[in-house]
């Protein structure tokens, strides 16, 4: 360990890092020393870099919770060592990952950024080096003396994002990523600037951190679409052992009013299983009570998403079944904001 700021980049795969196969010209994921080989400029900042990967490199559409317990680990045994830790994945589940690990990890006070890119970095054109460059820039930032930011977020393209307010919006452009609820704690430009008033700290220093990694995954997303059938939706909702449902929502959360769907949402409560209402638009909230369509899901007892995004809701459902909470402390802590999470 140096004096200087010491960084940890925990490398889990994704295109930043992949190759084309020559055989079938599919991208697959490579050794990271490689990637740092291919970014002298590394060298040039001020900070000590250190680097782990995965054992086994994935693409992040084969993410699941035992390699969020993975990244947890990593970072929690090299915790006291380092000053701020980089967490390269795939973009593709990137949101869901990073939200999942802003609810694992209570009382952080060290930044944890995820990062990763749409080209491999030994492309031309890649947004590999800017994105990861920038990232660990972010991650040694110091403000009168404490870290720029100590939260879980992402940084894709010129934008610093809580991580539990993003999305993946498109597939094409270096700009993948968007907040539309909460405005980027950071950008980069001539300048880095901080959105100071934006970032969350912990207010007590003192706090231990806690790593949570239990988490629940029988759980469904049901997405409302106009003329979904009662059979579809009953057979979602009496999957065996069902703990929780993500119920997107139209608009300000709005839902059909017909008897047979309220029934069989208010006998999947009366089961023990919690129903949050999330709004499938990537903006704005859901306002139970709003419309006539949504008044019948409040007094239900569906719970409230607010303007939670559905990856958010996805770790926060896991991360809160796994408590073994009561119902109605299960919807206080639900509609509350735990990590940034909901306004
Ligand atoms: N399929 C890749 C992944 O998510 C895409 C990316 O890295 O951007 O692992």
């Amino acid at each position: 360990m140096t004096n200087k700021t010491n960084i940890l980049i925990v490398y889990t795969g994704g295109t930043i890092g992949m190759v084309k196969d020559y055989k079938t010209n599919a991208l697959k994921a490579f050794d990271f020393i490689q990637i740092v080989e291919k970014i002298p400029e590394l060298k040039q900042l001020d900070c000590s870099i250190d680097s782990i990967s995965f054992e086994e490199l994935i693409d992040s559409s084969n993410m699941n919770t035992e390699y969020y317990v993975q990244i947890a680990e990593l970072i929690e045994v090299n915790y006291e060592k380092y000053d701020g830790f980089v967490v390269l994945t795939g973009s593709d589940t990137m949101s869901y990952i990073s939200s999942a690990i802003s609810f694992m990890f209570e009382n952080l006070q060290k930044p944890i950024i995820f990062t990763g890119s749409q080209l491999p970095i030994g492309d031309l054109r890649t947004d590999a080096k800017e994105n990861l460059i920038t990232t660990i820039e972010i991650a040694a930032a110091k403000i009168n003396g404490r870290p720029a930011v100590s939260e879980v977020c992402l940084y894709f393209e010129y934008k610093l994002y809580r991580a539990n307010r993003t999305t993946k919006v498109n597939a094409e452009q270096f700009e993948a990523f968007t907040s539309l609820n909460y405005p980027p704690l950071a950008e980069s430009g001539v300048h880095l600037n901080f959105n100071e008033h934006l970032i969350h700290h912990q207010k007590n220093p003192k706090e231990k951190l806690i790593i949570r990694k239990k988490l629940d995954t029988n759980i469904v997303v049901l997405k409302l679409f106009p003329g979904i059938t009662e059979t579809v939706v009953a057979h979602i909702l009496s999957i065996k052992n069902l703990k929780g449902v993500i119920l997107e929502t139209y608009g300000a959360g709005n839902a059909p009013t017909k008897k047979w769907f309220l029934d069989l949402v208010a006998d999947t409560i009366q089961k023990g299983i919690h129903i949050v209402n999330v709004t499938q638009c990537a903006g704005g909230s859901v306002v139970m009570g709003h419309y006539e369509t949504s008044l019948a899901l409040k007094e239900i007892g569906v719970i409230n998403g607010k303007d939670i995004t559905t990856e958010s809701a996805i770790a926060k459902l896991m991360y809160l079944l796994a408590e073994n909470l009561e119902a109605s402390t299960f919807k206080m802590f639900f509609e509350s904001s735990l990590r940034g999470e909901i306004s």
